[in-house]
Formats: C-alpha cells, sequence, structure tokens
C-alpha cells in the first residue's frame, strides 16, 4: 500500500482514520496529535516542564518529543524527573535506560529515592505491611507515593506543567473504569485540573496516541526503554476493562477517541469543585484531612 499522504510505500494502516502512512509521515502523525493536546500555551519561551520518566516505553517517547519540541525554544527547557521506589532489580534496570537515555540527548534529570524522601523503599513497606497483616496494593500505593513525590519536586524546581506519559490506550482504560466505579471525583480529576499554588498542572502529551502508535514510533525512532513489566504489577481488573476496549476498538475502529472525546465534553458539565486540603501532617496537597501516603505510613507504624 502507499501512504495516503505522500505516495510513498505506506508502512501502517490508521484503522480509525483510514489512513496508509509511511514512517515519516507516521512520525509526523504522532507529534502533531502532542503538539494539538499542548498547544501554543506550553509550547513557547519561559517554560519549565517536568517530566516523570519511568523509563518504559510511553514516558521514553513522550520525553523524546518532548525534548524535541523544547529544544529550539529559547529560555524553556525540560527536566526529567525519575522516582526509584525501591524495587530490587527491576528499578536498578530502569534507572539505567533513564540515565542513559538523558545522557544521549542533554536532558537534565533528577534521580528521586523513595528511601531517601521517606526513610524505607517500596519493597520495605510491602515487607511491614505484610507483617502487619495489612491488605496493601503496592500499585495503588506506589500511584499515590510518585504522584506526591513528583509534585514535590516539580513545585521545588519550579516547572510550569508536569508531564505524565499516559497514553489513549490509559485514558480510555481509567475512563472506563471510573464511570463502572461511579467515580465521579476520580474522573474530575482525570479531566481537569484543580487550581492550587501548591499543586504543579499535569500535562498528559500522549493522552491522544494509541498505545500501539507508542510503541511503533519508539520501534521506529530507535528509542530504548525498559520492556519488562514491574514485578508488583495487579492489573487484572484493568487488563479486563482493556480486553473489552480493545475488542470494541477492532471491530470499530475509533471507539477509544470516542471514549476518550466523550468523556472530556462530558466532563465540561460537571459542575463538581474539587476542594484541595493540605495533609495535617506533611502540609502538602491532600484530598482530604491527612493524604493518602501519610494516613498509610501511619497505619504502617512508620513516619513519613
Ligand atoms: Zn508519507
Ligand atoms: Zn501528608
Amino acid at each position: 500500500m502507499k501512504c495516503s499522504k505522500c505516495g510513498k510505500e505506506a508502512i501502517y494502516h490508521q484503522k480509525y482514520s483510514g489512513l496508509y502512512l509511511c514512517k515519516e509521515c507516521f512520525i509526523k502523525d504522532v507529534e502533531r496529535k502532542v503538539r494539538k493536546v499542548l498547544g501554543r500555551n506550553i509550547i513557547r519561551n519561559n517554560m519549565k516542564i517536568g517530566v516523570g520518566l519511568s523509563g518504559g516505553k510511553d514516558s521514553v517517547v513522550m520525553t523524546y518529543i518532548l525534548n524535541k519540541f523544547f529544544k529550539p525554544i529559547p529560555n524553556s527547557e525540560i527536566i526529567v524527573f525519575f522516582v526509584d521506589e525501591g524495587i530490587k532489580g527491576f528499578r536498578k534496570v530502569a534507572r539505567k535506560f533513564v540515565v542513559e537515555f538523558c545522557e544521549e540527548y542533554g536532558i537534565k534529570y533528577k534521580i528521586i529515592p523513595l528511601e531517601e524522601e521517606i526513610g524505607v523503599s517500596l519493597d520495605d513497606i510491602v515487607k511491614i505491611a505484610r507483617e502487619k497483616n495489612l491488605t496493601l496494593n503496592p500499585c495503588s500505593f506506589c500511584g499515590v507515593m510518585r504522584r506526591k513525590l513528583l509534585n514535590r519536586v516539580a513545585l521545588k524546581e519550579g516547572c510550569n506543567y508536569l508531564a505524565i506519559g499516559h497514553n489513549l490506550d490509559d485514558m480510555a482504560q481509567a475512563v472506563m473504569m471510573n464511570y463502572i466505579d461511579g467515580a465521579i471525583e476520580k474522573l474530575v480529576r482525570l479531566g481537569k485540573d484543580v487550581e492550587h499554588p501548591l499543586l504543579v498542572k499535569r500535562i498528559r502529551p500522549l493522552k491522544y496516541v494509541p498505545e500501539e502508535e507508542v510503541q511503533l514510533y519508539a520501534d521506529l525512532v530507535g528509542l530504548k526503554y525498559q520492556k519488562e513489566p514491574c514485578p508488583y504489577s495487579s492489573i487484572s481488573y484493568r487488563a479486563e476493562i482493556s480486553e473489552i476496549i480493545d475488542k470494541l476498538e477492532d471491530s470499530h475502529p475509533g471507539t477509544m477517541h470516542s471514549i476518550v472525546s466523550g468523556f472530556e465534553k462530558l466532563i465540561k458539565h460537571l459542575g463538581i469543585k474539587m476542594e484541595v486540603k493540605t495533609c495535617k501532617i506533611c502540609g502538602e496537597p491532600a484530598s482530604g484531612d491527612i493524604c493518602k501516603v501519610c494516613l498509610w505510613m501511619e497505619k504502617l507504624g512508620l513516619k513519613a
């Protein structure tokens, strides 16, 4: 097949648009989607973007594209934050990918070891929870912890935005899971940014790029990233949702885009104002009187 845009040999069939794309046009298409999410209000001078880089394909592709956009802009920069949760074996490999990637592309980076920030690693936390017979899902704990630390460091570094590597599949899955749970507050948080002086605004540059295309982009550009999944990952429910959405996408191409754009339309009509409090223990933003991390630290008998 020939590329629908330039006539060269196509390498990819984009079912939801009907287009066949060659390598160059495919790369341009992915970058155009990212540019569209950011817009001129973000891609401009005097911007400092904090980037959460885990070492997986999504955040590597996101960082690569953001670097490409921001490098030529005067007085603007991106800075990578890598949270080292302390997961034996797994994070060391990720750390190597992140350091090598940043050095190759001349990107500033900061490593944030969980152990230095809160005194214990994720491995320790899981062990303590087991000893105390507490049901702790390492993934959700890690999620809130990472969110907190990334916000903390982005705030300290004076970042205007914090970029997170969620792709279209992640977004569609999160929307559906929250719909099913009726988790209105989570939906609002996913779609609207709460304004607060202690919260750095989050952006999701890859939110309109399907996972399949993130993968292909990484391979075509020759980006290296960590392939093995986290040993703690327990994504059974999310995996089921993902399977259903993939099936729908297959028989009705465009479903994922439609889930996310429908959600974005809907969210505008939700008149819920999210209240941001500050945690009584750590003083950082929280949805309740005590933030989730401090709540857990108390339960585990640890000091935040
Ligand atoms: Zn082409
Ligand atoms: Zn707290």
